[in-house]
């Protein structure tokens, strides 16, 4: 049994939905102490809760211990089967990351799936479902399966009601080597918006073109039905021939919105400036994927603490060890030995 102690770290949810989706790949049991041990609000929260319950339904396993606040469990994986799965967070909590958690061992079953999610799409802290549909699912297409994820409504926090389909053809994973991102192709950089003030987008939009040295046409505004707020993201997006990034800019009530428009700015002409491929969030997500395939390499900015977690949690569980060596360009290289 592997013994895992969730504070170590970064110490978040994303310890748990690495764990399980390892658990459910190689086939074995583990449990995890101290859960989100370094949040201010440790243990299980309903997101997590239901990436946990997604686990055992897709594969087929028991969980002790599993209930919201929980702060161990103990997970023993069974044989995942391809099927039709419905997933409800029943809060805003991220769909994206109940996701994640059931992906690549679905992307790996002996036959095709087609899941709905429902709860959050655009949360903080989590990655919005654009991000998932052109930058994370692009790269485990290429490795492989055919992942098409489709969005049939937003869910903003504190809201939710948000609504995700996805069809997957599994395909044993291939290696990928992302380590070049080609020229820039195109950007543009989207202010979504419902049940707000239309003052709010433009504002956002001003705010971005104040620092992103963008053609004026990049910039446009998007109003949803006002029944899927309230709630704004802005997207600001960069295509390059080879890859993808999407920095996001989450509306948070008391935060305006030129600041959080120029925060996401700032950190996309960083981005775009530093030549990765991946960015720091991808970075984090890719190497389970490549993981899984038993080798790959990509490039990314600095690696972030959730990056090195997600290294240590893939060795618990493969025996196999992510490095991250700076090159000479400021990038990393991120290879398995
Ligand atoms: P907690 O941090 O409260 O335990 P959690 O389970 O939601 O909760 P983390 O462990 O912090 O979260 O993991 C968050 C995940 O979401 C990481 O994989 C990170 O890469 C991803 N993520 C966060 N923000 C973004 C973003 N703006 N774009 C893309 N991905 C994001």
């Amino acid at each position: 049994m592997i013994v895992i102690d969730g504070s170590e770290g970064e110490g978040g949810g994303q310890v748990v939905r690495n764990a399980l989706a390892l658990s459910l790949v190689t086939g074995q049991p583990f449990r995890i102490t101290s859960i989100r041990g370094r949040r201010p609000k440790p243990g299980l929260m309903r997101q997590h809760l239901t990436a946990v319950e997604a686990a055992c339904a897709i594969g087929g396993g028991t969980c002790d211990g599993a209930a919201v606040n929980a702060t161990e469990i103990t997970f023993r994986p069974g044989r995942v089967r391809a099927g039709d799965y419905h997933f409800a967070v029943g809060t805003a909590g991220s769909t994206g990351l109940v996701l994640q958690t059931i992906l690549l061992p679905l992307a790996l079953a002996d036959g095709p799936s087609r899941l709905v999610l429902e709860g959050g799409t655009h949360n903080d802290m989590a990655p919005p479902f654009d991000f998932l549909e052109r930058v994370f699912l692009p790269v485990v297409n290429r490795m492989g399966p055919c992942v098409e994820a489709r969005l049939v409504r937003h869910g903003f926090h504190p809201r939710g009601g948000g609504r995700i389909e996805v069809a997957i053809t599994p395909a044993p994973l291939r290696r990928v080597e992302c380590t070049a991102r080609g020229p820039l192709v195109s950007v543009a950089a989207t202010a979504l918006f419902a049940a707000l003030p239309f003052d709010i987008a433009e504002r956002e939009l001003k705010a971005a073109r104040t620092i992103l040295d963008w053609p004026e046409d990049a910039f446009r505004v998007r109003q949803l039905p006002g029944d899927q707020g309230p709630g704004t993201v802005l997207l600001l997006e960069a295509q390059f021939a080879h890859g993808a990034e999407i920095v996001t800019g989450f509306g948070r009530f008391g935060t305006p919105a030129h600041q959080l428009a120029r925060k996401a700015a700032r950190r996309m002409a960083g981005y775009i400036a530093a030549g990765a491929f991946a960015g720091p969030f991808l970075a984090d997500q890719l190497l389970l994927p490549l993981a899984l395939a038993g080798g790959g390499a990509f490039t990314t900015v600095k690696p972030s603490q959730h990056s090195r977690t997600a290294a240590d949690i893939i060795a618990r569980f493969t025996g196999r060890h992510w490095h991250f060596v700076p090159q000479a360009d400021g990038t990393h290289l991120v290879s398995l030995a």
